[in-house]
């Protein structure tokens, strides 16, 4: 990894600040990058509650971008807090290096209006930019394809011993996705490629006070829930995958408890060593949100059902909307004649399976997790209808004032088998549209 190409992006590690109300990035480093990843020409714009943008000298824009990020989920989970708290989260973003322009950095308020948090100027030609800095005990493999979007599967949690299963796991990946429609549809313009890097120490902590111990600084517990497993060390990614132009990140954790991230244009973690069923869900479930800007559809745990600001915040992704006076919703013209708005579907029952508590669990009415999940499949079974475009109430987490395309769909239910028309159409748009730019 000796060589690389000409340097015509710049790579800003930036740490995204703030509290309950406010926010900010502050500007750690950046340096000169080979590669600006693909699909920074502006289409995704319309998702993410983040959008850089960088403009030439005269004002007009090179290139745009939008993501989500941690920051923001965790700002909706201390909004309630009485005291002022403070996070911090790294965060590492490459962009097109136009010199002496700017970039701007906004925040989604409602709908299509974006507010300024960041503005700074880009270098000129002629300044001296370091190289970006990297990881030189890297090894990329590449796996399957040659296409123009390549999916990134990097290594987290595993130790230096530990590079064959980390292999083994990438390959599981690939086999999974290219399984899965629609990559399997697109599998002419897909490239899989694998990144080792050792991490420190095998596995992944279970709670963040142990993060650290990885390369990306990973844990389950994130947000207080104890199935999230995000990777907090944006900027050590960034490192890992210097220079190299890919489309998504898929991080595969050393870990086999369920669980796992999806972030908007950042990248998505799923834990390895979950058993095929399992890990046949979390993956396109994560990459849906992470690549293709997908919202969860589902609701019902470790939720309320308040609906109260649901009018006031509009979802941006394109598979949940809430619905108008007139009963309309994003994809009302999709919606065929016959088919009734809202559309019934078994709304109470999915709910009181949703809340049946769990076992392990010292609650006299727990139940096993698969007998649950096997009922919960029976019943999603019978819809009437079942693989037809509609409007169902429930999603997003809530169960009533937003909803979903369809009955159900991959990143609604864990039995489900393939991703609603809406979802599918979406990640397709992304898998044909995103194009290398260098
Ligand atoms: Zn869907």
């Amino acid at each position: 990894m000796a060589a690389r190409a000409a340097m015509t992006a710049l790579r800003l590690d930036l740490v995204h600040i703030g509290s309950q109300q406010a926010e900010r990035y502050e500007l750690l480093q950046f340096g000169s990058s080979a590669a600006a990843d693909a699909h920074r020409r502006g289409h995704l714009d319309d998702r993410g509650t983040y959008r850089w943008t960088v403009t030439a000298p005269d004002g007009s824009v090179a290139a745009s971008r939008g993501y989500s990020a941690l920051f923001e989920e965790w700002q909706s989970t201390v909004a309630g807090d009485p005291q002022p708290r403070e996070g911090r989260f790294n965060e590492s973003h490459v962009v097109p290096w136009v010199a002496g322009g700017r970039l701007r950095i906004e925040r989604r308020e409602a709908g299509e209006r974006f507010r300024t948090i960041f503005d700074t100027v880009l270098p000129d030609a002629g300044m001296p930019v370091p190289p970006a800095p990297w990881r030189s005990d890297r090894r990329l493999h590449e796996l399957h394809g040659d296409g123009p979007v390549r999916l990134l599967m990097v290594a987290e949690g595993f130790a230096a011993g530990e590079e064959a299963a980390f292999l083994a796991a990438a390959r599981r990946a690939c086999e999974v996705l290219r399984a899965t429609d629609p990559f399997s549809a697109f599998a002419g313009r897909l490239r899989f490629s694998a990144l080792f890097v050792p991490s420190p120490a095998s596995g992944i902590p279970t709670r963040p006070e142990d993060a650290g111990t990885t390369s990306f600084g990973s844990s389950y517990g994130a947000l207080g829930m104890a199935r999230y497993l995000v990777a907090t060390d944006l900027h050590a990614l960034g490192r890992a995958t210097e220079g190299i132009a890919h489309a998504a990140t898929i991080v595969l954790a050393n870990a086999g408890t369920y669980g796992g991230s999806g972030i908007f244009n950042t990248n998505c973690l799923v834990p390895a060593g979950m058993d095929d069923a399992d890990f046949g869900y979390v993956l396109p479930h994560e990459l849906g949100h992470s690549l293709g800007g997908l919202g969860d559809e589902y609701f019902g745990k470790e939720v309320t059902y308040d609906t109260e600001g649901a009018d006031a915040w509009q979802p941006w992704e394109p598979n949940v909307s809430p619905m108008d006076v007139q009963g309309r919703v994003k994809w009302s013209a999709r919606v065929a004649a016959g088919v009734p708005v809202p559309t019934p579907w078994q709304h109470a029952e999915y709910l009181r399976l949703m809340q049946v508590p769990l076992l392990p669990s010292a609650d006299p009415a727990a139940r096993p997790p698969a007998e649950v999940r096997a009922e919960l499949a029976a019943v999603m079974a019978q819809e009437p209808w079942a693989e037809r475009i509609g409007v169902f109430e429930g999603a997003r987490y809530l169960a009533h004032g937003l909803y979903r395309p369809e009955s159900d769909c991959r990143m609604f239910t864990r039995s489900a088998t393939r991703f609603c028309a809406i979802c599918r159409e979406t990640l397709a748009g992304v898998l044909a549209g995103a194009s290398p730019d260098a």
